[in-house]
């Protein structure tokens, strides 16, 4: 196995690698190449429509688009591909005459790098960086990227004072966010220096972390799950003495959250369908609704109903409020009294429950 010795800049494809150090060090400083999927394949696809729409002739474009090369370069792109495209540009619309880059490569000195699929200046000092995403699921930008990219913004504009760093949603057309001033820069630099210093731990000193596996999202893109190398693959869960069956239970605890992790990450972009003994599985975000009531309204509303069947129809008494939905606020000294009275009407119901505990 050869061993790259330089130590690429940090991007924030390589930090989110960081998160499984054996992933890293091997896709990163041992070069095994990573997997593409189709959802990375169609998110590219989706990113090089929008560039080629945004990069035709923008210096001379006004507020309209050019729809006669828009229409030819969705004639020969996929099918959903052109559909998300068309729909996204529905919703969407981009300030030509403010743009400064498009796939803008930036870095930050001998450290940093980042490719900025739009770069607008807006006003003076003004920046907003857009980056494209093809998620199924909405996000909010407090990823590393929405730190990372305004930051290199203002390493490579001097004259930038903010940066507005916007999520678009490409299957959506809707936007999310967040914005930095130069104040800002310190502790976003502090951020990513705590990754970098990472990362050149790992290039220094690759074995200490090539068997180090935590699963998480960039499984997806783990050259190791491919090749069934996994670090954490081929454990046998029948052949354990208690022990062992704790520390397996531990394990499956982290693996699940994991997992869940992995696959929400997999239904940003697409539903999941599997089959299981005859019964159709799928998993996806589906929006869902919880409706509660004010507790001093509905008082209201129970009692006059209370009155109104004479007294018979009495919900009120079966209502039980939960520690723990007060607990935040009983603990506040003003309350000290309030807390005792409610504990001195609590109903308490004892079990018993299986726990591992740390020491
Ligand atoms: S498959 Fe294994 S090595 Fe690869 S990212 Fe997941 S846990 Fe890490």
């Amino acid at each position: 196995m050869s061993v790259e010795l330089s130590i690429p800049l940090l991007s924030q494809s390589r930090h989110e690698r960081l998160a499984c150090p054996a992933s890293y060090v091997h896709s990163e400083v041992y070069g095994t190449k990573s997997p593409d999927n189709e959802d990375s394949i169609l998110g590219n696809e989706v990113h090089a429509i929008l560039f080629n729409w945004a990069v035709h002739n923008w210096a001379d474009k006004s507020s309209v688009t050019d729809q006669i090369h828009l229409e030819s370069t969705l004639r020969i792109a996929s099918h959903e591909a052109a559909e998300i495209v068309r729909h996204f540009l529905d919703n969407f619309s981009l300030e030509f005459r403010h743009i400064v880059g498009l796939e803008k490569h930036l870095t930050g000195g001998e450290d940093l790098e980042g490719t900025l699929d739009v770069v607008l200046k807006e006003s003076r000092g003004c920046y907003r960086v857009i980056d494209y995403k093809n998620y199924h699921k909405i996000i909010e930008p407090t990823t590393f990227q929405a730190k990372l990219y305004p930051l290199l913004v203002f390493l490579n504009y001097p004259d930038a004072t903010k940066v507005d760093f916007t999520l678009a949603f490409t299957r959506y057309g809707c936007v999310r966010t967040v914005s930095y001033s130069r104040q800002d820069m310190p502790a976003l630099m502090e951020l990513v220096e705590a990754s970098r210093a990472r990362q050149i731990q790992m290039h220094e000193n690759p074995k200490q972390y090539e068997k180090e596996a935590v699963p998480g999202k960039v499984c997806i893109y783990c050259p190791l799950l491919r090749m069934r190398e996994c670090p954490i693959e081929g454990r046998n869960p029948m052949e354990m003495t208690p022990e062992d069956r704790l520390l397996w239970q531990e394990y499956l605890k982290r693996a699940a959250k994991a997992n869940d992790a992995v696959l929400k990450d997999i239904a940003l972009h697409r539903d999941i369908k599997a089959e299981s003994n005859g019964r159709q599985l799928k998993g996806g975000f589906v929006l869902k609704e919880t409706k509660q009531y004010p507790m001093g309204q509905a008082l209201v509303l129970l009692n006059d109903w209370k009155n109104t069947t004479d007294g018979e129809d009495d919900l009120i008494a079966d209502l039980h409020i939960s520690r723990s939905a007060l607990a935040s606020k009983l603990k506040a000294k003003k309350r000290c009294v309030l807390s005792q009275a409610m504990d001195d009407i609590a109903e308490v119901e004892q079990r018993t429950e299986f726990e591992i505990t740390e020491s």
